[in-house]
């Protein structure tokens, strides 16, 4: 079939789209068509309404940089929030492994008088300790972590002094900054679970007598000078 140059298409395609040229002549136009970009294009043209089409794009353009600004945003919370998600479950697992306390029971806390020493060698987190108004009396506890109770290594610590130097607690009688006198204490208990909570939170009770007592009934002497 012979070519024809696209001056002539260009000529017919008003024509073709119409749909008035005859076969050969619709068919040399389809087969130009099929190799010519230039000329494809202008017959979409002529087909198409142009505006209708213009518009069509635009809207189809917004649509689409909408869609993608959506994905956009989407991502970045996502990321955001899983960011998140790993910092809560590691401080989470952080917290609960190592900075979360638990009170040893007295017959857990491996405590025992060695020498002039208070000491234990079970692995805890932080031992507590509170003195009575009158220094003669410390109530303790110790505290364990999830860690420690899963892979703490057992080693010897010294939780008192039982010393004469070791026990005495100072008191500077009449604020000249220099100690005056040294009282000694004469016992050490460790006190309840319910004592303890009492102790970390700085509510136990020392108004009275019967308070320290009651506090004693509730508590496992340890040591005691006598
Ligand atoms: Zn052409």
């Amino acid at each position: 079939m012979a070519k024809i140059t696209c001056d002539v298409v260009k000529d017919l395609l008003p024509l073709y789209v119409d749909d008035v040229l005859s076969g050969d002549s619709r068919a040399l136009v389809e087969e130009h068509l099929k190799t010519c970009d230039e000329c494809a294009d202008l017959c979409k043209n002529l087909k198409g309404d142009d505006n209708f089409a213009l518009t069509k794009n635009e809207n189809d353009k917004a649509a689409i940089k909408k869609i993608k600004k959506k994905i956009q945003t989407k991502r970045i919370v996502t990321a955001l929030v899983s960011a998140l998600c790993i910092a809560v479950i590691a401080f989470g697992t952080y917290y609960g492994l190592h900075i979360k306390e638990s009170y040893i029971p007295f017959d857990e806390s491996g405590l025992r008088v060695n020498g002039d020493s208070l000491q234990t060698d079970r692995d805890f987190y932080a031992s507590y300790g509170r003195y009575t108004p009158d220094g003669k009396t410390c109530f303790i506890y110790m505290t364990t972590t999830a860690y420690k109770t899963m892979w703490g290594e057992d080693r010897l610590t010294t939780i008192e002094d039982l010393s004469d130097e070791g026990r005495g607690i100072k008191i500077d009688s009449d604020d000249d900054g220099i100690t005056d006198s040294v009282l000694v204490n004469s016992e050490i208990y460790y006190v309840s679970e319910e004592y303890a909570k009492q102790m970390s939170h700085g509510k136990l009770d020392f108004r009275t007598d019967e308070d320290i007592e009651m506090i004693k009934q509730n508590s496992v002497l340890v040591w005691s000078a006598e």
